[in-house]
């Protein structure tokens, strides 16, 4: 029964204060995660809650670098978080195929697409010289470079950043144009927030967002 009526709230659009309060979530255990709070505890217990079903309300992209684990950085635990890592956080069609599923799924509310600083990926899509590369690096820059990036060899951390940014966003674009997510996105079932990670003080901010694919 319990089931049952979860499942029929998460069919539900969302109020705009109701997606807040999913942000604001994980801003507080991005808060945590600064202070040095992060703390998993109970996780045998936690598994088994989730081991013959998720329902993670929270998707998130972000860039497959060491420094930036979804989880610790939000402290969410086992069955919170669907996350898709790709290099620069550039979603391909299996990445995408990955959110449509959380999506389709009625379990994501909120997408969180996220940049960070310091992007090797970033860096080399910003960088003239592609030699070197393999054919697989270079479609992924290539796709980088679709953002509209300032081209550089030696950006400042101010390019840098803009250019993460940018790229964040068109990143947040192809998946909000997807099918399932702009329907959901239209539905107001679903929100994506594009946000920027820093490696260094390890706070997660909000950039921008789309409530609707148009
Ligand atoms: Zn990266």
């Amino acid at each position: 029964m319990r089931k049952l009526i979860v499942v029929a709230l998460f069919l539900l659009p969302l109020s705009a204060a109701a997606q807040n309060v999913l942000w604001t979530a994980l801003t507080e255990g991005n808060a945590a995660y600064v202070k040095g709070d992060a703390d998993f505890p109970r996780l045998p217990p936690t598994r088994m809650t989730w081991a013959a079903s998720q329902a993670p309300p929270f998707s998130i992209l972000s860039c497959s670098d060491s420094r930036v684990p979804a989880e610790l950085i939000f402290v969410r635990t086992v069955g919170e978080l669907f996350v898709v890592r790709v290099a620069g956080n550039t979603p391909g069609t299996f990445d995408i195929a990955s959110l449509q599923y959380a999506v389709a799924n009625k379990w994501t509310r909120l997408i969180v697409v996220m940049a960070h600083s310091d992007c090797g990926a970033v860096k080399a899509a910003m960088a003239k010289d592609d030699s070197g590369l393999t054919d697989q690096l270079k479609a992924l820059v290539k796709q980088i470079r679709d953002s509209g990036i300032e081209r550089s060899d030696k950006p400042t951390p101010e390019q840098l950043r803009a250019a993460a940014e940018k790229n964040a966003k068109y990143a947040a674009g192809l998946v909000a144009r997807s099918p399932v997510i702009k329907e959901a996105l239209a539905a107001g079932t679903v929100k994506i927030i594009i946000a920027y990670y820093d490696v260094a003080s390890g706070k997660a901010e909000q950039i921008s967002e789309i409530t609707s694919a148009e």
